[in-house]
């Protein structure tokens, strides 16, 4: 049956470009069906519609299918003719049924002791003294997990094996032992508290869409994937604010307040979760309006390695009581503690918003009349400038038909006249630095809509375009007026180097990514890359910037952190990982070299 399904899914559209996982979920769980994944697992990081999973019906000879949102919402998509054995198969397949608790396989696909991540020396990470009593332990684990979790805590391969792998970068790692899929505050802690009496590691996963290697195991041991944790447990209108659990999906959560003139403004990859990106603390398109998920953060509840459950900050938008714990939090990438739930601040919807591009003579150029944009206080609500190579990926893939040149993308919002005002400011801006006249594009016909999208799809724009190819999305962030310059130098260096490296900036805050496609398997390739990476981290660390503006450090970033912060400031982040985490459970191998 799974050979047929995986049959049937590929020639559903949304698949064509993209590998799938099939997954026969049992019937007593909260899952559907029959599920058809992207290729990791239970996210959604294929499809820029920020939906989760997709549930194949059988009908005669066509396969219908609606997307499933993780809150069980649905929306049909297209029917799509399959051939009939594939059909009757699907048709004729019973339904899955919860079976009684499997044996425990302790198989990894990688020998203990080893990891063929390209970054951990010599191929070696140093085994913790309580890997000897992993299976004996796991065994003990799994038998007390199912008691508190029944079948939503599975040790079938078909669902652990996907974890191994970051499916946005070469990271690799382990395959853990049990995936478990908590739905409460009560139930993580009770996991916690299991698996930090039995010393046994476990990494916290959202939706996976982080790009630093983040929810790799490097260690076996237990995920714990948030997807059931996504309840919005309270909407408070005119506090303007929002209490979610981790798993709710920032996409998600803005269509169900869609009708409270409410927002929230943080836009990371399509698709990621809450709890994810508090621990990335990530930004997006929007963060030179709005700010970095740090600023959206009231209030969280965390279960700390050893179980207890604590509770930080208010619902006050100010709060000067005693050390700031929620920040702390954001950013600690699953390392200090799991999120179970996060009172967030919302944004009031704009009026008005318009759409435009501005091609410029250079990338410098273009950068120049940003920060010069910035420092007049104009307030645009989004700056993304693409290089001219970005702009004609975008052409090819999107039909986007812009200049092939470098171009800012703006984005005005507020009322009416804001927008109009701002709009004419930022054309007089332009032409000083040798910008084209704006082209608008509309609302009204659909239009500024499509070319945000094509700008938030340039990943898979460049993955179809480039086929055979994988991505490496890199990320570096400097003092605004820094930004032309370190910009050009990369990008000189990158040209030396022969490393094809299309660029997208936040433009407005001094961040930029350059999305190398390569074959990563190919060592002569991966060193090029590195090399004009580490240069390239280098270059903005001197500038006064930073080794990742909003990706965070994972397992790609670890060794740079040695150039970014003095020892004495790396010791403190030590001692703090030290008190809450004694054991080294959650998250081991991320952020530290050691
Ligand atoms: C196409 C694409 C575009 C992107 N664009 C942007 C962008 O513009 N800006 C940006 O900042 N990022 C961007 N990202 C990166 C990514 O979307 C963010 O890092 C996001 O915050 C990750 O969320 P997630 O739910 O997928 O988290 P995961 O990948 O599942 O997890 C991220 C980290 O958080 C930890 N974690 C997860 N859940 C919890 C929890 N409940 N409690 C504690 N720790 C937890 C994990 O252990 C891991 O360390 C992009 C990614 C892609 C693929």
């Amino acid at each position: 049956m799974r050979r047929t399904l995986q049959q049937a899914a590929k020639a559903l559209p949304v698949f064509t470009r993209h590998q799938t996982a099939i997954q026969a979920a049992p019937a007593s769980s909260a899952r559907p069906p029959i599920c058809v994944y992207p290729s990791a697992p239970h996210s959604n990081q294929h499809q820029p519609h920020g939906l989760a999973h997709l549930l194949v019906v059988a009908a005669g000879s066509l396969i219908a299918y609606e997307l499933v949102s993780s809150r069980g919402r649905r929306r049909p998509g297209h029917a799509e003719s399959v051939d009939e054995p594939a059909a009757a198969a699907l048709k004729d397949s019973p339904a899955p049924r919860a079976t009684d608790a499997p044996s425990l396989s302790l198989t990894t696909s990688v020998k203990e002791g080893e990891s063929d991540s390209p970054l951990v020396e010599g191929g070696k990470y140093e085994v913790p003294r309580h890997v000897d009593d992993f299976p004996e332990a796991m065994q003990k684990l799994y038998s007390e997990l199912r008691g508190v979790l029944g079948d939503r805590a599975s040790v079938d391969m078909d669902e652990r094996e996907p974890y191994r792998k970051d499916n946005w970068t070469y990271h690799k790692g382990e395959v853990p032992y049990i995936v478990v899929y908590p739905e409460s505050t009560e139930e993580v802690s009770a996991i916690l508290s299991r698996c930090n009496r039995l010393r046994i590691p476990v990494v916290a996963y959202g939706c996976g869409t982080s790009i630093e290697g983040h929810t790799v195991p490097v260690i076996p041991g237990v995920v714990i994937n948030m997807m059931n944790m996504s309840e919005i447990v309270a909407v408070h209108e005119d506090d303007c604010d929002v209490v979610v659990q981790a798993g709710v999906q920032w996409m998600e959560l803005n269509e169900l307040l869609a009708d409270t003139g409410l927002f929230f403004p943080i836009d990371p990859g399509p698709g990621a979760s809450i709890g994810g990106m508090i621990g990335t603390r990530c930004s997006g398109t929007n963060a030179v309006r709005y700010g970095t998920m740090k600023d959206w953060v009231l209030q969280l509840t965390v279960v700390l390695a050893d179980g207890r459950v604590v509770k930080t900050g208010t619902r006050a938008r100010k709060d000067s009581a005693g050390y700031d714990l929620t920040r702390l939090f954001v950013g600690s990438e699953g390392t200090l503690g799991i999120v179970t739930e996060a009172t967030l601040k919302l944004a009031a919807r704009p009026a008005d918003e318009c759409v435009a591009v501005c091609g410029f003579p250079t990338v410098k150029d273009a950068c120049k009349c940003v920060s010069s944009l910035i420092k007049a206080g104009i307030p645009v609500a989004c700056v993304e400038l693409l290089s001219a190579d970005t702009a004609k990926l975008l052409n090819d893939d999107q039909d986007c038909g812009l200049e092939v040149k470098p171009t800012i993308f703006f984005k005005f919002t507020g009322t009416s006249n804001q927008v109009q005002e701002c709009i004419e400011t930022t054309q007089k801006m332009a032409s000083r630095f040798g910008g084209s006249r704006l082209v608008f594009r509309m609302k009204e016909n659909g239009e500024s809509e499509k070319l945000w999208a094509a700008r938030k799809g340039v990943y898979w724009s460049l993955g179809s375009q480039r086929p055979g190819k994988e991505l490496w999305g890199t990320d570096v962030c400097v003092p605004l007026g820094r930004l032309p310059d370190v910009v050009e130098e990369t990008q000189k260096d990158f040209a030396e180097l022969g490393v094809e490296a299309p660029l997208i900036a936040h433009a407005g805050d001094g961040n930029f990514h350059l999305l190398i496609p390569l074959d990563f398997s190919d060592p002569e390739q991966m060193k090029r890359a590195q090399e004009a990476n580490s240069r390239m981290i280098a270059r903005a660390i001197a500038a006064g910037g930073t080794c990742t503006g909003e990706h965070g450090v994972g397992m790609g970033k670890k060794q740079y952190l040695l150039q970014h912060y003095p020892q004495e400031t790396l010791e403190v982040m030590r001692s703090i990982k030290k008190t809450l985490d004694p054991n080294n459970i959650l998250n081991p191998g991320k952020i530290f070299l050691d």
